[in-house]
């Protein structure tokens, strides 16, 4: 048996596991598997290192009213059963709101998990089921080290400026801000971007994690100095589901015109907007570019209009740009929105070279592009893992 870390990544409809190699630094999972379309008929995929499927045992076939907490139940002794040369000693938690006051990754005590239920309200998507995780390992395992990584870390380097909502100062003192999310994700890139630019690593650069959930992070000495989402996961770009940039105006107007209450706004801006809201066909950018339907490419060219208009409007907090990323599942895979992007960015000397781009190539600049463009694949479980790893030492 050998000492492995377990990492969980707990989204809205989704549970994404992997296990690492304690002792070594890789950023490679020796498995990975993931539980997809929870709160529908629940999917569930495992995979080795080397992308072969495993056998998935007693959770081939799970029943449909299975939500995230009963998944958990049956992962934690399915892991132990199917694969026990993995001794379990540490398991770290993507946790999506970590407020003001978690800087870093974070032990996992009671007093840190009464902190976070106290965020619930800032990711009430979200971050019941990060820390229903939490607890299910507590419940599981009582005395293993567990490790909260927040999406919210990576932003706390920004000035005040970027932070501030122009709104009455006492809501800002109590914690209304800007806090920015995907921090893991900013954070892997950011410790790999010196292999691709060498110095240029540390000077201007946007990266673009296009997602389901999508936002832009501008950095400079490879830190976050600004970036498209807010106070909540809902704000910036447009999402699969989400509206993201919104004229608070509308949402009075759902109010008085429409009488929507809060859950029937929040219902509507967090899952019925977005790629699918506009198209009204998917959430999905895959489903979208294979549509004919006119609505389906007018939510496409929403989706790249909107960023490319905030990537300009994040250059001001870096002063220039030198280099633009694209990562995450549209990031890393789809030519066609690279290429939108792009194409609205040639004032500011992005120019990609189709044949690259067309191959999701790491760079797709083309020679005479002053900015240096590339596709980087994300891995937000390596820096959970590294958190793990650095606190079992
Ligand atoms: P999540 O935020 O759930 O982790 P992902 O980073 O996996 O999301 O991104 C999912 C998105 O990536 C979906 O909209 C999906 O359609 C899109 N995507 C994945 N592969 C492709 C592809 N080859 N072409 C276009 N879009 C793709």
């Amino acid at each position: 048996m050998s000492d492995h870390v377990l990492t969980l990544n707990a989204g809205s409809s989704s549970l994404k596991f992997a296990i690492f190699a304690s002792n070594t630094p890789s950023a490679q999972a020796e498995m990975t598997g993931k539980f997809a379309s929870i709160g529908r008929q629940p999917v569930f995929s495992v995979s080795s290192a080397d992308g072969r499927s495993l056998d998935k045992g007693a959770l081939a076939t799970l029943d449909n009213t299975f939500d995230h907490e009963k998944l958990l139940a049956l992962l934690l002794p399915w892991l132990a059963q199917h694969h026990g040369r993995h001794r379990i000693v540490a398991v770290g938690h993507r946790v999506v709101h970590g407020g003001e006051r978690f800087e870093g990754p974070t032990r996992v005590t009671e007093a840190v998990l009464d902190e976070l239920e106290r965020l619930v309200p800032l990711a009430p998507l979200h971050q019941p089921h990060n820390l229903a995780a939490i607890r299910a390992v507590a419940e599981w395992r009582p005395d293993l080290l567990q490790i909260a990584c927040f999406d919210t870390s990576f932003h706390r380097t920004q000035e005040r400026l970027a932070q501030l909502f122009a709104i009455p100062h006492a809501l800002s003192d109590e914690g209304v801000i800007r806090y920015g999310f995907h921090g893991l994700s900013y954070a892997y890139i950011a410790g790999v971007l010196p292999e691709y630019l060498g110095p240029l690593a540390d000077r201007r650069v946007i990266v673009a994690h296009l997602g389901n959930g999508s936002s832009l992070c501008a950095m400079k000495e490879r830190k976050s100095r600004a970036t498209s989402m807010g106070f909540t996961a809902l704000d910036g770009l447009v999402m699969g589901r989400r509206c993201g940039t919104l004229d608070p105006g509308v949402i009075l107007y759902l109010m008085r015109a429409k009488k929507m209450d809060a859950s029937a706004i929040e219902d509507m801006l967090y899952r019925k907007s977005g790629l699918l809201g506009v198209s009204g066909i998917s959430n999905n950018m895959h489903v979208l570019q294979d549509s004919k339907a006119p609505r389906a490419r007018e939510a496409i060219e929403l989706y790249c209009y909107r960023a490319a208009s905030l990537i300009a409007g994040l250059v001001p907090s870096i002063g220039g740009l030198d280099a633009l990323v694209f990562t995450a599942g549209i990031g890393e895979n789809s030519a066609l929105v690279r290429q939108l992007i792009c194409d609205r960015l040639d004032w500011l000397g992005v120019s990609i070279d189709g044949k690259a781009n067309s191959e999701n190539a790491v760079q797709i600049g083309s020679e005479q592009s002053r900015v240096k463009v590339l596709v980087l694949p994300t891995n937000e479980e390596a820096i959970i893992a590294k958190a793990c790893r650095d606190y079992s030492e």
